[in-house]
């Protein structure tokens, strides 16, 4: 993506999420992110994780006027070329964000667009949002996605669907649009029947297909955050949805290459160039 001159202000994109202790997920991946990817990174903390490498062992939430005083603040003085929700925990949360969202102008059919990345749980299992609040994600956080960008484990939850091969992807990715997303990804990186990791991008009307060559690495966390950071990058300079995606699944691939060791657990999708 472009960098920006000296001197000139830079793209802006919010992300709306939860810290990382350990520093690999979440919005510590999501500014590495932005930042690498030529945009100036504004935060508002959702809830803050104890976490490392081996795991999440608690979350603290933030109060939920407090997450939408951030997005308002930020909104009205430095203004955003687009957002990006990570771990939001909780229904009060989710509500919150989605109010304050559609009255500053971020989410589908307004001025800024929104990717959803509906963070449920780590990749070990640990909770990352109260399990009643999966009504929440999908009667009003996923309605005012531009993008929607779930993992496999997240679309069982959210949609009862079990993603095992293309067809079940396909009606997967139209469940996610029925719910109200302009655009669904269905991500097959954690699909291990072949060598490629596909992902599909569904509009309502039409399937897009991404593929790139399966990394295998052990130092995957925070995989997820990297992409749905690099989608809101590149729809920050303005690109469209499709190339967005297409650049997001190039770079989250590249950053599974540059992944390196950390502590005794996952180390970090997110490299250090
Ligand atoms: N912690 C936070 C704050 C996150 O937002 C996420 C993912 O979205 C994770 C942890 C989990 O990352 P992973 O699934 O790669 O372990």
């Amino acid at each position: 993506l472009p960098l920006t001159p000296d001197g000139q202000t830079p793209v802006r994109v919010l992300t709306i999420a939860g810290t990382d202790s350990g520093g690999g997920a979440g919005i510590q991946a999501d500014s590495r992110t932005m930042a690498l990817c030529g945009v100036h990174a504004c935060v508002a903390v959702a809830a803050v994780t104890v976490q490392n490498s081996v795991g999440v062992s608690g979350f603290h939430e933030i109060p939920p006027e407090t997450v939408a005083a951030q997005v308002r603040c930020v909104v009205d003085d430095i203004g955003v070329g687009a957002a990006k929700t990570g771990m939001l925990a909780s229904t009060a949360i989710i509500e919150a964000v989605a109010a304050v969202c559609t009255e500053v102008g971020i989410g589908r059919d307004q001025p800024v667009p929104l990717v959803v990345d509906p963070v449920c749980a780590s990749m070990h299992g640990d909770p990352l949002l109260h399990a009643e609040a999966l009504d929440a994600v999908r009667n009003t956080l996923i309605p005012i996605a531009t993008v929607v960008t779930p993992n496999l484990d997240e679309i069982r939850l959210i949609t009862g669907i079990e993603v095992v091969d293309d067809a079940t992807a396909r009606r997967a990715a139209e469940a996610l649009h029925a719910l109200g997303a302009q655009w669904s990804i269905v991500k097959g990186g954690h699909l291990r029947t072949s060598a490629s990791s596909t992902d599909l991008l569904f509009d309502g009307d039409t399937f897009l297909e991404f593929s790139s060559p399966r990394i295998d690495t052990g130092n995957d966390h925070g995989g997820g955050d990297t992409l749905a950071a690099a989608i809101a990058s590149a729809l920050a300079h303005g690109w469209s949805v499709p190339d967005a995606v297409a650049f997001g699944k190039e770079w989250v691939t590249k950053c599974l290459e540059a992944s390196y060791d950390l502590g005794a657990g996952h180390g970090p999708v997110s490299p250090l160039w």
